[in-house]
């Protein structure tokens, strides 16, 4: 495994630098991970070689430009096993996946008295977007519970589960504790009562393979930059049956068919939700994201990652005075804390201070912090690179700042 890892690290050139005179350990792979060699490659030979406009030139560069750009569709299709590569629309990223589902779907198959039902547990961008949607429609939001432990209450999900729900938006992954939801489960019950169900993956697909068609999710949305690819790239997946029945939301070139000064026609799927010229270089380096995730072996990432979980989470409970905040059975590779002496920013401002990288507040998701009645925590979050020696550096670390802080 080390020299597996030892290998895989070599790849990361972000990697290999120092940080305050010691050997960067990079804990912030929920809020992004580094990138490989060869998804840095691909931006570079995209701009240096083959930038050109997708899609409508019929020269060289605009050939190879859309022959990588809707190669990397096919790839991102293939990867989360979508019906058809019409299912994968291109964002920003999750939140603007999110978003497009509100205001192209929600806005309009929601109306007075129907309800969103979310969790505690989510990320503002699973939250914010529905709040906006409820006050436009005079739809409700419901939020389901989370226990003491940090897992959803699902007797109490079950309870505000009802004909009236007319979209569940549920994360995999909590971001900020961890916490793995059921998923599953909760699209199961959901779709009893008729409901249609967003999944939010940003945080599950660094980590385990989503099968789209098995999950039976009808929309799942997720951000490149938190699997080994670029920022400000994400994927909406939906349902053919659902996005037929999306309207566009952001009116431009390439989603139209025919435009007269009086009226438009709409592009088939995808690229009706897609105005614009598109994030052309993102695209493709996400497909050189997912070609670097598939030759992993995701399943001993996983079972790395939650060693060092759990290598994590024995150290920092033996810190006097640490409290971890989310203990659910199930979680992703995320350790929060805080610490009844020092506050997060103090402990996050002398870890890096020992290069070692972490995130502290509140995590986009004010919510989860009021539940847990803390203003925010320190957060240290793994990927397939880190190692255990890093993890013994956060634990000796945080030794050293409860002492200082005594
Ligand atoms: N949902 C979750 C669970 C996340 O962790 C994040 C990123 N922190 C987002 C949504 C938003 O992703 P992005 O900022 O890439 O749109």
């Amino acid at each position: 495994m080390t020299n597996m890892i030892d290998a895989l690290r070599a790849r990361f050139p972000a990697l290999q630098q120092q940080v305050n005179g010691q050997p960067l350990a990079y804990l912030d792979n929920a809020a992004t991970t580094q990138k490989p060699d060869t998804v840095i490659q691909a931006l570079l030979d995209y701009y240096r070689q083959d930038n050109a406009n997708v899609h409508r030139a019929v020269h060289t560069l605009a050939g190879r430009a859309t022959r990588d750009y809707e190669g990397a569709r096919d790839r991102i299709a293939q990867f989360i096993n979508a019906a058809s590569r019409e299912n994968v629309i291109f964002t920003r990223g999750t939140t603007e996946a999110i978003n497009l589902v509100a205001y192209s779907w929600a806005r309009h198959q929601l109306g007075e008295g129907d309800e969103i039902l979310i969790t505690e547990l989510e990320h503002h961008s699973n939250i914010v977007p529905w709040q906006l949607i409820c006050k436009e429609t005079g739809a409700v939001l419901k939020a389901a519970p989370v226990k003491d432990s940090g897992e959803l209450d699902m007797a109490a999900l079950q309870g505000l589960l009802s004909s009236r729900t007319k979209l569940v938006a549920i994360g995999d992954a909590s971001n900020a504790i961890g916490t793995i939801n059921p998923v599953a489960e909760i699209i199961t019950l959901a779709h009893k009562v008729g409901a249609r169900v967003l999944v939010d993956a940003a945080q599950a697909m660094a980590h385990h393979s989503l099968d789209v068609q098995a999950l039976d999710a009808d929309f799942v949305a997720f951000s490149a930059h938190k699997m080994y690819g670029p920022t400000g790239f994400g994927v909406l997946y939906g349902k053919t049956e659902v996005l037929e029945q999306a309207q566009p939301w952001q009116g431009g070139g390439d989603m139209i068919e025919t435009v007269t000064l009086e009226e438009s026609t709409w592009n088939a799927l995808p690229y009706r939700f897609e105005a614009g010229t598109p994030n052309i270089a993102d695209a493709i380096a996400t497909g050189a994201a997912v070609d670097f995730m598939q030759s992993l072996d995701l399943n001993a990432v996983a079972e790395h990652e939650q060693r060092l979980l759990q290598q994590a989470t024995e150290g920092l409970n033996a810190v006097d005075g640490l409290r971890i905040i989310g203990t659910a059975p199930k979680k992703a590779a995320i350790v929060s804390f805080v610490m009844d002496t020092a506050h997060p920013q103090d402990i996050g401002t002398l870890l890096d201070e020992n290069g070692i990288a972490v995130r502290t507040g509140h995590h986009c998701a004010m919510p989860l912090m009021a539940r847990f009645d803390v203003p925010g925590t320190v957060r240290a979050s793994f990927a397939a690179y880190n190692t255990a020696e890093e993890v013994e550096r956060l634990i000796d670390s945080v030794h050293r700042i409860a002492r200082l802080f005594a």
